[in-house]
């Protein structure tokens, strides 16, 4: 097995009807990256930025996530990475910023939410990306987009910035992709409107769980709840990759579903275009779907989302794929 996943690690990620999806890691930091390509990572396909803030005493700097940003993007070279804007609140704090006090903080500023009302920390960052981005290939996301208004928002803030340090004579990358992570279920029932509008999207699927089944995902007594094979979330991932691909965008998934092996055969069958996991997973989810037909998985499509329950999802790609 291990044999097999090393002659794998430098292919790529090919159905045996083949069509190629992308495999992608999830980091959290620049050490991270090691891993990823040792373990054949296509890209980076999250980096969850709240780390470079958490492991401090105080705001990173400018310059400080600049050359976090930059070696992430060197040494993947021209691979993706897909970084997300900080994500804080809900269960993640800061020592030194003052939250105020929510009676349902996953529910409350975190995210998004916070960076627009804090555009000062915002900036900050947006502006180390931006000078980051000569570097490699970059794509920027923003995580608990509910509106698109919010999109927009944090979009020409991007624009803003980068304006300025154009006019500061500072090199950016002209294309830079600008996607939002869909973790929010109205964002994913909408997901035609927003589609005009966004680069890409990536299903957030830990946090969209939790909110369509209105189940704290850390709450262990009711873990019974948390279905990723729920007819609702495969719903819901279906319409949003249905909904990318009729504007030509492209859908990923970086919740922990996309390097789950029950799940692997139906987001390929729903014609997920990228799935970003852990980087441990990608030789055994790239072993799998060399072994997968896309064509046939799809064929399973209305099957799978006319279904009453998990379990009976579950129970069908078991036996369908031998698992
Ligand atoms: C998610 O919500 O699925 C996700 C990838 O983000 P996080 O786990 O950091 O909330
Ligand atoms: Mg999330």
């Amino acid at each position: 097995q291990k044999e097999l996943w090393a002659q794998l690690k430098d292919e790529p990620t090919i159905s045996k009807d083949g069509v190629s999806v992308e495999l992608a890691a999830n980091i959290g930091t620049p050490a991270d990256v090691e891993g990823v390509l040792n373990n054949g990572g296509e890209a980076v396909g999250l980096y969850r930025t709240e780390f470079l803030y958490m492991g401090s005493n105080d705001f990173p700097t400018e310059d400080e996530q600049f050359e976090a940003y930059k070696s992430v993007l060197e040494a993947m070279g021209d691979k993706a990475v897909v970084v997300r804007t900080l994500d804080i609140g809900g269960d993640k704090e800061l020592s030194y910023l003052d939250l105020p006090e929510e009676m349902n903080p996953f529910l409350g500023v975190r995210a998004i939410r916070l960076c627009l009302e804090r555009k000062d920390i915002f900036r900050t960052q947006l502006r180390a990306l931006l000078r980051a981005s000569t570097y490699g290939n970059l794509k920027i996301m923003f995580p608990m987009i509910a509106t698109l208004e919010e999109f927009r928002e944090a979009k020409a803030l991007l624009l803003e910035e980068k304006d300025n340090l154009i006019s500061e004579g500072i090199e950016i990358s002209d294309n830079i992709e600008v996607g939002i992570m869909v973790e929010i279920p109205s964002t994913a029932v909408a997901a035609r409107q927003f589609a005009k509008e966004v680069d890409f999207f990536s299903i957030g699927t830990n946090d969209l769980i939790q909110y369509t089944m209105a189940a704290d995902r850390m709450n262990e007594k009711i873990s019974y709840l948390y279905q990723p094979y729920h007819p609702a979330i495969l719903t819901l991932v279906n319409n949003v990759i249905e909904a990318a691909h009729a504007e030509g965008k492209w859908a990923g998934m970086c919740g922990e579903m996309a390097g789950d092996p029950i799940a692997i055969p139906i987001l390929l069958g729903l014609g997920l275009d990228e799935f970003s996991m852990s980087a441990t997973s990608i030789l055994p989810a790239r072993t799998q779907i060399k072994n997968l037909s896309k064509a046939e998985m799809a064929s399973y499509k209305d099957q799978l989302l006319s279904m009453s329950t998990a379990a009976e999802v579950e129970a069908f790609i078991r036996e369908k794929t031998n698992q």
